[in-house]
């Protein structure tokens, strides 16, 4: 199959498609029509046997490489709207090329966001995505609004990617049905899109967990210069934890990231506002702890004492999370 057959048949023949898009695949460059808004522009490069298992199924490696970008696009409040796609393959397996593209697009068409183009070589696995979204520019969300004072909240449930992984790689042995959960987990997450565009104009920070909580929590302290206390126990785990979390479920839950949860800040005024909001959509949220003005972020236990995981606790000081 020569690449031109390939790009038509299994790229540019399944985008949905959207009026703004004056000229798609097929040109030198796409042209699309912008609106007054804001356009948000975000990318993501997965490599095999870095960002993926080898043996990942080809549907999942479409999905994630799409989702990764949506959950950016999420956390920045934005509506996604188109993307390009940048693929290096080994060989053009029909078999893989159907599976993949199936991931890609069910996703894709779930969110309306057309494909207008890309580049395909051959080469290692490789698959890079640039997508775009639109936000009116005063409700962008940034990681520099959380003030002292903010609830800090997280959607969904974490470290459910962490035992996918450890499930996928054969150090973990789950029942069937918790398997397949964790499994979906970690190939198949939902980029919280929908949960961003309701926090415009009530979240005053928010960042999608692709490093784990404390690390990409660490960044909104930073960019925000402010510091933060957590309470352990108010951490959403995933529901296939058992409580207390034993230590390595701490590390799943704290320091893995795959999850592509959201975090944010509120005000504390917000927060009923915000709960309601995402109850309608389905989103679980949980209030973890509150921005301090004391620089640093604090995990505490049940009964308020710090936790001994080093300041500014990340994935540097945890082992567990392969994929970053
Ligand atoms: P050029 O030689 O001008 O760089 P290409 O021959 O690489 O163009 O690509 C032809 C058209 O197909 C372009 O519109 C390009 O954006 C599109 N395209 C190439 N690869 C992909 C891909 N993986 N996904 C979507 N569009 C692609
Ligand atoms: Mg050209």
């Amino acid at each position: 199959m020569d690449e031109f057959t390939l790009i038509r048949r299994y790229f540019a023949a399944r985008s949905p498609h959207r009026d703004d898009v004056l000229l798609g695949i097929g040109d030198d460059g796409a042209l699309v029509k912008t609106s007054a808004e804001g356009l948000v522009v975000v990318a993501d490069m997965l490599v095999e046997g870095v960002h993926f298992p080898v043996d990942t199924a080809a549907d999942a490696i479409g999905h994630k490489a799409l989702a990764v970008n949506l959950s950016d696009l999420g956390a920045m409040g934005a509506e996604p709207t188109w993307f390009t796609l940048m693929i290096s393959l080994p060989e053009s397996s029909a078999d893989w090329l159907e599976g993949f593209s199936r991931g890609l697009f069910d996703l894709a068409t779930r969110f309306g966001v057309a494909l207008i183009g890309g580049d395909t070589v051959r080469g290692p696995l490789t698959v890079a995505i640039q997508a775009a979204g639109t936000v009116p520019v005063d409700k962008v969300l940034k990681r520099s609004g959380a003030r002292v004072g903010d609830i800090i909240m997280v959607t969904g449930a974490l470290g459910g990617a962490a035992l996918g992984l450890a499930q996928r790689q054969g150090r973990l042995s789950l029942e069937h049905s918790a398997a397949d959960a964790v499994l979906k987990r970690l190939e198949f997450p939902e980029p919280r899109v929908e949960a961003g565009r309701l926090l415009r104009g009530l979240a005053s920070s928010v960042i999608d967990i692709s490093d784990g909580l404390l690390a990409d929590l660490g960044h909104i302290l930073e960019a925000s210069e402010v510091g933060a206390s957590i309470r352990l126990d108010a951490v959403p785990a995933d529901g296939v934890f058992s409580l207390p979390l034993d230590d390595q479920a701490r590390d799943a839950v704290l320091a893995h990231g795959d999850d592509y949860e959201l975090c944010f800040t509120a005000p504390p005024d917000a927060v009923v506002s915000i709960q309601k909001s995402l109850a309608a959509i389905d989103v679980e949220v949980s209030a973890i702890g509150q921005i301090e003005a004391l620089p640093g972020l604090r995990v505490l236990d049940a009964a308020g004492r710090e936790l001994a995981l080093g300041a500014h606790a990340g994935h540097t000081h945890f082992a567990s999370n392969e994929q970053t």
